[in-house]
This record gives structure tokens, sequence and C-alpha cells, in this order.
């Protein structure tokens, strides 16, 4: 499992998601160029992620839905599931805490923590906040693995600091500027500006041709 790429893992992510639709419709086995075409993905990629993860399909049949679902949920999820915290209860900290309700049952976002006063002590879709001066107790209690940075950009790296001393063994930041933790912490760093500005270049290469 410390061998599968990063993509793959990205990628069994965004399967489940694809399979859970195709259960809720009734399907009960699916072809890897099926699964192809929903992600915009070949055959041979898919093929390859759940080879990396010991699942074949028939010929006949394709792969079992309900059964790749399962295995997928055994290599990505935590067994006892991973309790998340957000950082900064702005506009961003409060459309994921309302996206993420009752979304993912194995990752929790049980905590949030905000420096402003007037939201300290306020309830969000079941999810309390607390000051900052509180995040090592809160995270430590709370046995919080995540951390997702809703902050400022300029408060970026102090509440990655915060964080990593806290204990807080993932990051996910979603401020623009990058942030450095040690090697034990898992850091993604989500910038929405290059993720636009690529889709942008790819928009004016069309243009150009
Ligand atoms: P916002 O101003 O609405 O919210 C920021 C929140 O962080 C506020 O509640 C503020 O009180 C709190 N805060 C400030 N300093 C803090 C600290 N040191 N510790 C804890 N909390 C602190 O901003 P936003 O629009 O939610 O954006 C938050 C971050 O996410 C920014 O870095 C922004 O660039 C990035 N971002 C936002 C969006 C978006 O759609 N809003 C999209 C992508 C990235």
């Amino acid at each position: 499992m410390k061998h599968l790429p990063h993509k793959t893992i990205e990628r069994l992510s965004q399967y489940r998601r694809a399979l859970l639709i195709c259960l809720e419709k009734g399907q009960t086995h699916i072809y890897s160029h099926e699964i192809a075409t929903i992600q915009h993905i070949t055959a041979v990629q898919v093929r390859r992620d759940l080879m990396l993860i010991g699942y074949t399909g028939t010929l006949r049949k394709g792969y079992n839905v309900k059964e790749l679902i399962e295995l997928i949920g055994e290599i990505i999820d935590s067994s006892e599931g991973i309790n998340v915290a957000i950082i900064g209860m702005g506009n961003l900290g409060r459309a994921l805490i309302n996206y993420f309700a009752g979304k993912r049952s194995h990752l929790k976002i049980v905590a949030s923590f905000d420096i402003n006063p007037d939201k300290i002590g306020n309830t969000m879709s079941g999810v309390p906040c607390y000051g900052t001066d509180e995040m090592s107790k809160v995270i430590a209690e709370k046995d919080i693995k995540v951390g997702i940075m809703t902050v400022p950009a300029e408060f970026a790296s102090q509440t990655a600091d915060l964080l990593v001393k806290a204990g807080i063994r993932g990051i996910l930041n979603y401020t623009p500027k990058p942030v450095n933790v040690p090697k034990y912490v898992y850091l993604e760093e989500y910038d929405m500006i290059t993720s636009l500005e690529k889709v942008a270049f790819y928009v004016k290469l069309q243009e150009l041709e």
C-alpha cells in the first residue's frame, strides 16, 4: 500500500465515487472501459490501477461493483475513521463544513478553529468552533489527525506550525501560500488559481490551433 503512486490513490477515490453512483442505479458489474469513459482516462490506466491493488475482473462480466467499492475502501480508508479539523471559519471553511456534513462517514469534521471572537463558541452543522489557543488540547482530546487550512494567506505558516505542534498528521492547505512541514506530516496544497490558470492555458492552446 505504501508504494501506491499518489495519482493512483487520487484515481481510486474518483473510481469509488463513480462506482457508488453505478451501485445506486442497480448496476452490479462494470468494465474497465466504462470506468475509463466516466473518468476521461484510458481503460489501460484503470486496469493498471486496479491491478496495483490486486483486483482483476472477469473477461465476461467485468468488475463486481460492490466488491470493488469495498476493496477501495479497505485500501484508502482508515478502519476506525479519521477526524478532521478546519482552521479558519470564513467563506471557504464554512462551505467545506456544509459540503462534508453527513457525506463521508470515515472522514469526520469534528472541530473548527478561528481567531475571531464572534465565531468562537458557535456551532455549524454540528461542528463547534474553538479559539486557536485551544488547538493542542482539542486536537489531542478529539483525536484529530487531519487539518484543513482555510485561513488568510498571511497566517498560513504560523497555522501550519501550530498544527504540527499540536500533533496533526496530515494537512490540506487551501491558502495560496505554500508551507513547510516535517516529513512525517503529509501535506497537500490545493491552489485554485493554479488549477484555473492551467485550464485557461489549455483553452488558449485550443484557440491557437
Ligand atoms: P475569509 O476571510 O472569509 O475567512 C478566513 C477566516 O480565517 C476568518 O474567519 C478569519 O477570522 C480566520 N482567521 C484569520 N486568521 C486566523 C488564524 N491565524 N487562525 C485561525 N483562523 C484565522 O477567507 P476565505 O474566502 O474563506 O479564504 C480562506 C483562505 O482560502 C484564503 O487563504 C484564500 O486565499 C483561500 N481560498 C479561498 C477560496 C474561496 O472560494 N473563498 C478558494 C480557494 C482558496
